[in-house]
Formats: structure tokens, sequence, C-alpha cells
């Protein structure tokens, strides 16, 4: 059976005409299922009769089904979604003043392996499908209608106003799913939100950044953390690969299509490993070509990650060389702490299919 939460808008529209129905059907459709949250086809009242019997037949709406959820005593909420053979991915949601932010998963773990990061240090498992991504907004717009605080959360009528696609794994490598994805969160008659409000962060898949800018320009953040390469090939080791000038070329490539007209670098402070003063120097001179803003990140702690969150001290005079010539510098609060929903702290349940942690033990043994 179809699962319709796998179709963007125009391939539905394929499917009914491939039915010999109008094409416009597509349209409504979207609308039932992702603005409305309907399941029920019956439901779907300005469809007629004998096509609904044919949908319910050939099709459902399946959404991912939720393993827990977490409330924070901030508001944040986190959802462990079930991802099969026993693994999960997290969802988690951020109420703010203005706005309420969804932190999306892409894949059940990570291949890419930062050295700081919980969900890297657990392996790859699978991609997650276009249901499975489009799903967690499903999911977290049904559990946020149902919350009893409901109407305080809702600024106009949408409870989840941005998207940013920073939960567990690395969005370019599940190129197609995430693309796809987001063309339903931009699709007016599914989710509608802005390019702007949409961000997809990134450790740096050139390749991938450049046919990004031309399918799915949405707003860009790039996961910097380091100011030179010898650093950066250590703690983000796709950086081997696309190393930073690299990086920063296809930034301000990106640029020229971007939806906002500059890059969000973030940058995880990491005591005694990149948060000196000489580190936010370096970060100045190889930044200079590429407009950008910096979201400086506390390292968030897990078990035996070997790191160290940076003092407050050692953060706000990194920032301060940054503020001074001028960027917009924001430090990340940390969020929903008390329910570990707080940014690369997502782990979820991955079970390793590439047995990193067994080629770890040998080569460290
Ligand atoms: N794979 C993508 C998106 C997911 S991670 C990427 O790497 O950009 C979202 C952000 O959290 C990234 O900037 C990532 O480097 C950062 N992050 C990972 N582990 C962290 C930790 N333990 N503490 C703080 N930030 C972390
Ligand atoms: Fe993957 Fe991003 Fe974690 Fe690096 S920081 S291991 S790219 S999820």
């Amino acid at each position: 059976m179809k699962n319709l939460l796998d179709y963007t808008q125009s391939q539905l529209a394929e499917f009914f005409v491939a039915m010999g129905e109008k094409p416009f059907r597509a349209k409504q459709l979207m609308r039932w299922i992702h603005h409305y949250g309907v399941r029920d086809i019956e439901q779907m009242t300005d469809i007629a009769k004998g096509l609904r019997a044919k949908l319910a037949e050939q099709t459902c709406i399946q959404p991912p089904s939720i393993q827990t959820e977490l409330l924070s005593d901030d508001g944040t909420r986190k959802w462990l979604i079930a991802a099969g053979d026993g693994n999960a991915v997290e969802t988690v949601f951020i109420p703010e003043q203005d706005r309420g932010t969804l932190c999306v998963s892409s894949q059940v773990g990570c291949a890419l392996a930062c050295t700081f990061c919980s969900t890297g240090r657990q392996g790859f498992n699978r991609n997650l499908c276009v249901a499975e991504i489009i799903g967690q907004l499903w999911v977290a717009n049904a559990s946020l209608r149902a919350a009893p605080d409901y109407e305080l959360l809702s600024h106009d009528d949408r409870i989840i106003s941005n998207v940013v696609m920073m939960g567990m794994g690395e969005p370019l490598a599940n190129y197609d799913n995430v693309v796809s994805a987001m063309q339903i969160m931009l699709d007016d008659s599914a989710y509608g939100l802005s390019r702007r409000r949409v961000t997809l962060s990134t450790s740096g898949l050139v390749p991938a950044m450049d046919k990004l800018k031309h399918d799915c320009p949405v707003a860009l953040a790039v996961s910097l953390h380091a100011p030179n390469d010898a650093l950066r090939d250590e703690i983000v080791p796709i950086n081997q690969k696309y190393p930073l000038a690299e990086l920063m070329a296809a930034c301000q490539r990106y640029l020229e299509y971007a939806p906002r007209d500059f890059i969000t670098f973030e940058y995880v402070m990491l005591h005694d490993v990149n948060d000196s003063i000489q580190h936010a120097q370096q970060l100045l001179d190889l930044v200079r070509d590429v407009p950008c803003k910096f979201n400086l990140i506390p390292f968030n702690p897990f078990p035996n990650s070997g790191y160290r969150t940076s003092s407050a001290d050692n953060i706000r005079r990194f920032r301060e060389v940054l503020q001074q010539q001028g960027y917009v510098v924001t430090t990340r609060k940390t969020r929903g702490d008390d329910i570990d929903a707080a940014c690369g702290q997502l782990a979820g349940q991955v079970q390793d299919k590439t047995k990193r942690a067994i080629k770890m033990a040998v080569v460290a043994g």
C-alpha cells in the first residue's frame, strides 16, 4: 500500500493522472493530510465518494509512531520516533515568544563521525524515508494540537513556524528524501513555511550544497567548529574530503540563490580545543569573503565524550572578538536540558550497521 506521506504535491498529481483523475486533487489531498492532519480518507469531504473508495483501497496515511514523548520544564518537547528494528530518532520542539521551532532528524545515526557529537559516535544505520521526515512535522503538530496549553503555544495559526534540519543525521547525505520533505514543508497546501524559516544544517558536503541551491534553496547553516584544516580534519572528519577553502567557496556560491543574504556558521565551543582568541581571529580571516552570522553552541556533554564545555568567560571573549569586527553572534541557549534535548545530545537508539564501534576498538587496541 502506498503511504501518502511519502508524496510531494507534484508526485501526487502524477499519481492522480495515472489513475485517470484530475491533477488538482493533489492539492486537496495535501491540505487534508498535512494542513488539517486528517488520516481518515472518509473525512475528506470535497473528494468524490468513488475516488475516496479507490484511495482507501490503494493507499494509507501512515505517520511514524511515537515511542516516548517528554516535556521539559522550559516547555521544550521531545519525541522519540520509532524507526523500526529497535531504532529510534528524535524530534524536538522549542517554543519561543515569537516562533515555534521544530528540530527534525534526517537519518538513523550519522556516518560522518564528528568527534564531539553523540549521534556521530553511535554510527550509522539508515536514511529516513520522506514519510518519516515529514512525518515528524505531522506527529509533532498532532501532539501539540492535543496539548492542554495549545492556545498559549500558537502565534498566528501555526504552532510550528520554523524548521531546522538539525536533529540526528547529516541531511545532505540523505539528499533526495530531505529535499522532497522540505518541498512539502514549503508547499502552501501543506505546511506553507517560508524558505527563510526552514534551515538546513550541514557539516559541509560541498557537491550537495551546490545541488541544493538549485533544487530547494532554504536558509543554510554550516557546522564549522574549527578555523583551520588541521583542527577541522580532526573534529569534523568530512573536512579531509572537502577542506575549508572549498567549503567557503561553496558557501559563496550558495548565497547567490539563498533566501537569506548570509550563511549561519555554527561553532561548538570545546574547552581548550577550539575556543582561544587566536582561534577567533583565524575564524575572522577564514570567513572574510562570506557574508555570515555566527552561532556559538556551548558543547553539550554526553557520557565519555572526552570534551568539556568552554567556560562562560572564554565564550564571551571569543564572541567579543567576532563582534568587534561587526559580526552578529548569537550564543545558543541550552534548551530542554532536563530531557536531553539539547543540540548534539540526541541519541535515539541506533544500531550501527557500519560496525564502527568494532573498528574503533581494533584501532585503539
Ligand atoms: N549533521 C548536521 C546537522 C545535525 S547536528 C550538522 O552537523 O550540521 C546540529 C548541530 O549540532 C551541528 O552544528 C552539530 O555540529 C552540533 N553538535 C553536535 N554535537 C554537539 C554537542 N555535543 N554539543 C553541541 N553541539 C553539537
Ligand atoms: Fe553527523 Fe552532524 Fe553529528 Fe557530525 S555533527 S556526526 S555531521 S550529525
